[in-house]
C-alpha cells in the first residue's frame, strides 16, 4: 500500500518528535487518521504540502481572526524583524499594547505580557495566592487553562473531594490544593463556598468554555460566582485566552456584564506569534515583581515582533462593524449546518458567539462536561473526516470549539454547507 504524503511526513516526524507533534491535539488522536501537514496558509485557506486547499475553521486554535497571513500583520512583522528580534529591555511597543488593551477593557488597570496562555494563567494563580495568602484554588470540569501543575487536576469521585492529577507527573501534594467543580452548576458552587469559601485564593474559569467543544454558561451562574467571590474575598479570574477579542471586542466579561478581578489573554493579542498576558485590578497587580513580592518574569516577554503584530491586528479589530460582520458569518455557517442536520434527520445542536462556535451530535446543547461527554463522538469523527475529505478543516476533536475569521467569504461558507450536506448524508447511509 502506498502511503500518502501526510502519512510519510507523519512517520518521519515520529522519529524525533514525541507522537510526531509538538502539541497533542494535532495528532488527530481523537478523530483518528493522519494529521494534515501544512505548508502555508492565506486568508481563510490552508494548503498541505501537495498544494491541496482547505477552508480552515481552526485558525491556529483562535489567533487567526483576520485570516492567515493578513498583509498588515505580515508587514508589521517584517518591519519589526528589520529592527531586531528581542532586546531584553523595555520597548515602546509594550506600552502601546498595554494601553490598547486597557482602553478596550476598562477593568484592566495593569497588564503584564508573557509568552503563552499557560504562562498567563499560571502567573495569575500565583498572583492570586500571593495577594490573598491562601492556597486553595477552584477550577471547573471541562475547562482548560494550559498545562501548569495546579491546573491539570480533575475532581475526585465526590464533588468536593480533594483533586487528583489528570496528568502523570503532577504531585498529589499540588493537586490537593485544587478543587474542581462541575461547570455551570450553581448548587455545587454554593456548597463549595459554604464549605471552603474563606480558604479560596481564586476561582479560574473559561467564561464561555471552548475546551469541551463550546458551552455557554447561564447568566445566573456568572452572577452567583461573582457574588460569592466578592463575599469570600476570592479573586475571580476570567481565562479569556480563547474568548478575549474573539466573542466580541470586549470579550466574555462584557458579554455577561461581569467584572472579574483578573483576566488572562493569549492567542489573538499576538496575531499568531507566541504571546499571553494577565491583568486586572491595580491593587492585585501591584503585588507582582518588581512592585511586589510575587515573582514572575520572562526572557522573551513583550517580544517586539508579537507586540507589533498584535498592534496591527488591533487596528483591524477596532474598525467599525468588525464583530458584527464576524458574527454574521458565524451565524450563517452555524444556522446553515443546523438546518442541514434537520433536513437529514440527525440529532445536532450548535451554538456560537462572535467568531467562535460549537457543534454537537446531540439532541440538546450540553450544559457541562458530563453532557458534552454524552454527545455522539463517533458521529462527530465521521463528520469531521467526511468534511476533511472535501477540503473543509474543522477542529479535529469533539472536545474543541471551532473559529470563524473575517476572511471567510459568503462563497466559502456556502461551499462549506454544500460539503456538509454531503457529509450529513453519508452519516445516515
Ligand atoms: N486557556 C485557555 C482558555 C486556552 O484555550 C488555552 C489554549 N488553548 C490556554 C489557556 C493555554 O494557552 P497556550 O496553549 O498558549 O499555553
Amino acid at each position: 500500500m502506498t502511503l500518502t504524503a501526510d502519512q510519510v511526513l507523519f512517520e518521519k516526524a515520529k522519529r524525533h518528535i514525541p507522537g510526531g507533534v509538538n502539541s497533542p491535539v494535532r495528532a488527530f488522536a481523537g478523530v483518528g487518521g493522519t494529521p494534515v501537514f501544512v505548508s502555508r496558509a492565506k486568508g481563510a485557506y490552508m494548503y498541505d504540502t501537495e498544494g491541496r486547499e482547505y477552508i480552515d475553521y481552526v485558525g491556529s486554535w483562535g489567533p487567526m481572526i483576520l485570516g492567515h497571513a493578513h498583509p498588515k500583520v505580515i508587514d508589521a512583522v517584517k518591519l519589526a524583524c528589520d529592527d531586531g528580534l528581542s532586546f531584553g529591555a523595555p520597548t515602546p511597543f509594550e506600552t502601546t499594547m498595554a494601553d490598547l488593551i486597557a482602553d478596550i477593557i476598562p477593568h484592566i488597570e495593569l497588564i503584564r505580557m508573557v509568552s503563552s496562555g499557560t504562562e498567563a494563567t499560571m502567573s495569575a494563580i500565583r498572583l492570586a495566592r500571593g495577594y490573598t495568602g491562601r492556597d486553595k484554588i477552584v477550577k471547573f470540569e471541562g475547562c482548560y487553562h494550559g498545562h501548569s501543575d495546579s491546573l491539570l487536576v480533575k475532581a475526585g469521585s465526590g464533588m468536593l473531594d480533594i483533586g487528583e492529577p489528570t496528568s502523570k507527573g503532577v504531585p498529589a501534594d499540588f493537586a490537593k490544593h485544587t478543587v474542581t467543580l462541575p461547570y455551570n452548576d450553581i448548587d455545587a458552587l454554593q456548597s463549595a463556598f459554604d464549605k471552603f469559601g474563606d480558604e479560596f485564593a481564586c476561582v479560574i474559569l473559561e467564561p464561555i468554555a471552548g475546551n469541551m467543544n463550546m458551552v455557554i454558561p447561564s447568566q445566573e451562574f456568572h452572577n452567583t460566582l461573582r457574588e460569592l467571590c466578592t463575599k469570600h474575598g476570592a479573586v475571580l479570574i476570567f481565562d479569556e485566552v480563547m474568548t478575549g477579542f474573539r466573542v466580541g471586542l470586549r470579550g466574555a466579561s462584557h458579554h455577561f456584564g461581569i467584572t472579574p478581578d483578573l483576566s488572562t489573554f493569549g492567542k489573538i493579542i499576538g496575531a499568531g506569534l507566541p504571546v499571553g498576558a494577565f491583568g486586572g485590578k491595580r491593587e492585585i497587580m501591584e503585588c507582582i515583581a518588581p512592585l511586589g513580592g510575587v515573582y514572575q518574569a520572562g526572557t522573551l516577554s513583550g517580544n517586539p515582533l508579537a507586540m507589533r503584530a498584535g498592534k496591527a491586528m488591533f487596528d483591524e479589530l477596532t474598525r467599525p462593524n468588525f464583530y458584527e460582520e464576524l458574527t454574521a458569518k458565524t451565524a450563517k455557517l452555524v444556522n446553515g449546518l443546523q438546518a442541514l442536520a434537520g433536513k437529514h434527520g440527525i440529532d445536532f445542536a450548535s451554538c456560537h458567539v462572535g467568531g467562535m462556535f460549537g457543534l454537537f451530535f446531540a439532541k440538546e446543547l450540553p450544559k457541562n462536561f458530563n453532557d458534552v461527554a454524552c454527545a455522539d463522538t463517533k458521529r462527530f469523527n465521521q463528520f469531521f473526516h467526511a468534511m476533511l475529505k472535501q477540503g473543509i478543516y474543522l477542529a479535529p476533536s469533539a472536545f474543541e470549539a471551532s473559529f470563524m475569521s473575517i476572511a471567510h467569504t459568503d462563497d466559502d461558507i456556502e461551499r462549506t454547507l454544500v460539503c456538509a450536506d454531503k457529509a450529513f448524508g453519508e452519516l445516515i447511509g
